[in-house]
């Protein structure tokens, strides 16, 4: 069966897409990426910044052009912790339980009253209190917000909100109340500290429908260090999660610029920080107006053989658009077959960097073969290159490909990922 498939996949990739997307290549990206000497590409450490400059440095031979006329090829953005000092509320000349106030800001020292122009607010009864809470920090305004007391056990979690947020001009005054007041001050002191990050983004420009974006992504950031094995290993080398997907990217720069007929604009990006709660995705995604993205294919740990062998992958969310049938059409008599994420309990779905895009309607789904429930060395020390099949990964790639060449060449638009029925 395998000679046979690689008669039939070398006749239809052609001699292009094995000269860029081959097993040699892979190797090569995977060998910087998972090196020893990244340490495992945690998020805020130094060692990170050299797997951007690295990817960067790919871009740059690739030939991608910069997103949106920016220096370079990575996209720099501000993380603040703010730490929580002191603060006090009153409400028409009452005095206000602190615990019933959370005030989001950047600022140090924060004080307002019913004069400073913060417009007011009420999240009611019964309605979604995550998504009416992050309307309001992603509306770049000031709000006071008044929230009804029936959300007294979620109120604490808004705190959560401070572990790391974007940096912001806007600030966010949230009060648990059963009351309207007419008259209020609030204040608050909080430590802040700020910390760089950055994504690594390239594009080509689309040859008529520049307006109209295709996303291939995939997370370039890891676990580190931790504690030694019985091989006194401590690095996380997150050669498959995800210098693997990463290593995808990179290729799939390399094919579309030399077939050079993309029709929409490509967007290729590394992320970062999506092993410590999807910030890189999430400053990514608001750079974006979401109708105009016309699909994402995000790539998460190819490097191992799915459930199913060689020659397959799955996709998650696979039923909630119909990209994943349009895929599987254009790999039609390649012997090469996307299957819907058999893990659904794990909702993984949820828990890569597609979620962020899909929550805005975008048709964005990781593409995998971790075998989840088995998958020997996952966020493990022994997560390893020498775990990885490269020729079966390289397949992968020119498998993703060819399956999305008729999205890039602006001919199909997958359907839209209905965001009411996410949960
Ligand atoms: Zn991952």
């Amino acid at each position: 069966m395998t000679g046979l498939l690689t008669t039939t996949t070398f006749f239809v990739f052609g001699q292009n897409a094995d000269a860029i997307i081959n097993a040699k290549e892979a190797e090569r990206i995977e060998r910087v990426l998972s090196a020893d000497d990244m340490r495992g590409r945690k998020t805020f450490s130094p060692e990170i910044d050299k797997a951007a400059d690295f990817i960067a440095d790919e871009f740059k031979k690739a030939g991608l052009q910069t997103f949106k006329g920016a220096n370079g090829y990575k996209q720099d953005f501000i993380m603040v912790s703010p730490k929580f000092v002191s603060g006090s509320a009153t409400f028409d000349d009452g005095q206000v339980d602190s615990k019933n106030v959370v005030v989001i800001t950047c600022q140090p020292v924060f004080t307002i009253n019913e004069k400073s122009g913060y417009e007011k607010v009420k999240i009611e009864a019964g309605k979604n209190f995550q998504i009416e809470v992050m309307k309001y920090v992603r509306s770049g305004k000031n709000y006071f917000v008044l929230v009804d007391t029936s959300y007294s056990k979620n109120f604490s979690r808004l705190t959560g909100l401070k572990r790391a947020m974007f940096k912001m001009d806007n600030s966010l005054v949230f009060a648990l109340t059963a009351t309207d007041p007419k008259t209020f001050t609030v204040e608050s002191r909080h430590d802040m500290t700020e910390q760089k990050l950055a994504n690594v983004v390239g594009i080509l420009p689309g040859n008529s429908k520049k307006d109209e974006y295709v996303i291939f992504s995939g997370h370039y950031d890891h676990l580190g260090i931790g504690k030694p094995d019985n091989h006194g290993d401590s690095i996380y080398n997150g050669a498959n999660d995800d210098a693997a997907g990463t290593t995808a990217v990179i290729m799939l720069a390399k094919y579309f610029k030399a077939l050079g007929n993309n029709k929409r604009t490509i967007v290729f990006a590394g992320f970062t920080a999506e092993e410590v709660g999807g910030f890189g995705s999430q400053y990514f995604s608001r750079q974006f107006d979401p109708a105009k993205v016309v699909a994402m294919f995000n790539i998460e740990m190819i490097g191992t053989e799915s459930k199913w062998g060689k020659n397959s992958a799955y996709i998650t969310g696979y039923e909630r658009t119909d990209m994943g049938a349009i895929m599987q059409k254009n790999l039609e008599g390649t012997g090469f077959t996307f299957y819907p994420d058999p893990y659904t309990t794990q909702n993984l779905f949820y828990r890569s960097d597609n979620a962020t895009l899909a929550r805005l309607g975008v048709p964005a789904h990781t593409i995998s073969t971790s075998k989840m429930d088995s998958e020997p060395n996952y966020h493990k020390v022994t997560d390893h290159i020498e775990t990885l099949d490269m020729e079966n990964m390289a397949m992968i790639i020119r498998s993703i490909a060819l399956a999305s060449r008729s999205i890039v060449a602006g001919k199909d638009s997958p359907t839209r990922v209905k965001v009411e029925e996410l949960r």
